[in-house]
């Protein structure tokens, strides 16, 4: 199954809720998977606003 990406966060999950901040707004329409293991030393999470590591999306729309 294709995992839903949050709106607000870009956290992929296959649940119906984000496991990260509890939001309903999830999409199905997202693009450009980020894994991110090492915040800190990320430059694309830091970028992105990203700071807990995860699997992320690029773009959600
Ligand atoms: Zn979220």
């Amino acid at each position: 199954m294709r995992e839903l990406a949050c709106r607000k966060c870009k956290t992929l999950t296959t649940e119906k809720t984000c496991p990260n901040d509890g939001s309903t707004e999830l999409s199905k329409e997202w693009s450009g998977l980020i894994i991110v293991i090492n915040p800190d030393r990320s430059q694309v999470a830091k970028t992105l606003g990203i700071t807990k590591q995860g699997r992320y999306a690029l773009k959600v729309s």
